[in-house]
């Protein structure tokens, strides 16, 4: 196959915020020979290359001045079956729901937690994706991408990745790796994550007392849909913020000021703040500016009501960084990919 190369494209309906800012050249990468294209054909015209998957972890704001690679690969295959673990690797342009949904239905066990996440499997490993107590790292057997300072092809362990929370190597070292494909150690016996907000309790409301991982992933699509916005409704990039770290003293001289902090101790000593609670009690949940606003239900998203520039949802966001800054002396870190 051959690239097919736009000009001057609206990026609006390819990010999530519905952010319509242009991209002097547009294309959709169907296999790695695609993929070669692109870098050949950017480097050509010198301009530099942005790869994305789904547009769901992006803020736009301005025009993309580069040739703008969208991962449209498909292929999901099973590496190795020895009747417990199973090895499947999914290409990058896979969309990550419908590899979950595959998953289920062949019969294994591990993505459950993550269904209903937008975006790609190749961008997946990017932020070490997670939710409800699981992250990708939890599943992960490797990957390949493409190194773009040479052109050659490298595999990734897991220990090389470097996966953290909603952090990673390819995360930390922008534009040099293009991930073409990734690999997951799934399992035929499930071994369920059931701790984490409501998710037991919805089980048992709806008198399941042995759940499948199918049950598992029906509940968390049931609550997700319920508390988050839909993109294809409301544009938005889930969670607009970390949850911040901070150590144990901070956290014991918010408690007294705050009782009603929502705070997770982490294996390391530090705590983990819940950023929409934070977010919540300096009162933006709601608050709108233009078509710029924070969601009304979940105050860690920020959505666009139609017509949002992305400086404008940035500008939005950089008021509530320095708000939670100056009232409770906490640093608030952007999750979403700024271009
Ligand atoms: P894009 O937004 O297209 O790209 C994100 C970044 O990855 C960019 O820097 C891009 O350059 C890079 N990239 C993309 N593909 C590749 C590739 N193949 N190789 C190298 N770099 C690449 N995230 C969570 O972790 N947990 C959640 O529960 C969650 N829920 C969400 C709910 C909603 C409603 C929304 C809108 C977003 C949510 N997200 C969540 C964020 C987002 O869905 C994930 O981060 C997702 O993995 C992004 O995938 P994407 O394909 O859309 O990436
Ligand atoms: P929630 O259940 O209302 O919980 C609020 C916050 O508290 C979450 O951010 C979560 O942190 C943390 N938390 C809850 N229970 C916890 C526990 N038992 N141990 C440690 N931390 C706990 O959150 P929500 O907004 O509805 O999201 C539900 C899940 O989906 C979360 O895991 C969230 O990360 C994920 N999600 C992510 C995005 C995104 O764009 N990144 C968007 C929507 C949902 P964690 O975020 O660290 O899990």
């Amino acid at each position: 196959m051959s690239l097919v190369l736009h000009e001057n494209l609206s990026l609006k309906p390819f990010n999530t915020f519905g952010v319509d800012v242009r991209a002097r050249l547009f294309a959709e990468a169907h296999d790695d020979h695609e993929v070669r294209q692109g870098l050949m054909l950017a480097a050509d015209r010198g301009l530099p290359l942005m790869v994305i998957g789904g547009g769901s972890n992006l803020l736009l704001t301005r025009d993309v001045d580069a040739l703008v690679l969208r991962m449209a690969s498909r292929g999901v295959r099973i590496l190795s079956d020895d009747g417990e673990r199973v090895v499947v690797e999914a290409e990058a342009g896979e969309v990550w729901d419908s590899f979950v949904r595959w998953s289920l239905a062949e019969g294994l066990a591990g993505l459950e937690n993550l269904s209903l996440i937008p975006g790609t499997v190749g961008a997946a490993p990017m932020q070490n994706i997670g939710a409800y107590g699981v992250e990708l790292k939890d599943v992960f057997a490797g990957l390949v991408a493409l190194d773009r300072q040479n052109g050659e092809l490298r595999e990734f362990s897991l220990a090389e990745c470097a996966f953290a929370y909603r952090d990673s190597r390819f995360k930390r070292e922008p534009g040099r790796w293009l991930i073409l494909r990734v690999r997951f150690a799934l399992a035929r016996k499930a071994h369920l994550h059931l701790d984490y907000g409501p998710v037991r309790q919805r089980l048992v409301e709806e008198g399941i007392s042995s759940p499948t991982p199918a049950d598992v992933a029906r509940v968390i699509c049931a609550i997700r849909s319920e508390k988050l916005p839909d993109p294809a409704v409301l544009g938005n990039a889930g969670s607009f913020f970390k949850n911040p770290l901070v150590s144990a003293a901070v956290a014991e001289r918010l408690r007294r000021q705050y009782p009603d902090l929502v705070a997770y101790p982490q294996a390391d000593g530090q705590v983990k703040l819940a950023a929409g609670w934070l977010i919540d009690r300096a009162g933006w949940k709601g608050y709108r500016e233009g078509a710029a606003g924070v969601h009304a239900q979940q105050a860690l998203v920020l959505v666009n009501y139609g017509g949002a520039s992305g400086s404008q949802l940035f500008a939005l966001a950089e008021r509530i960084r320095l708000d939670i800054q100056e009232r409770f002396g906490v640093e608030l870190e952007m999750e979403p990919n700024l271009y």
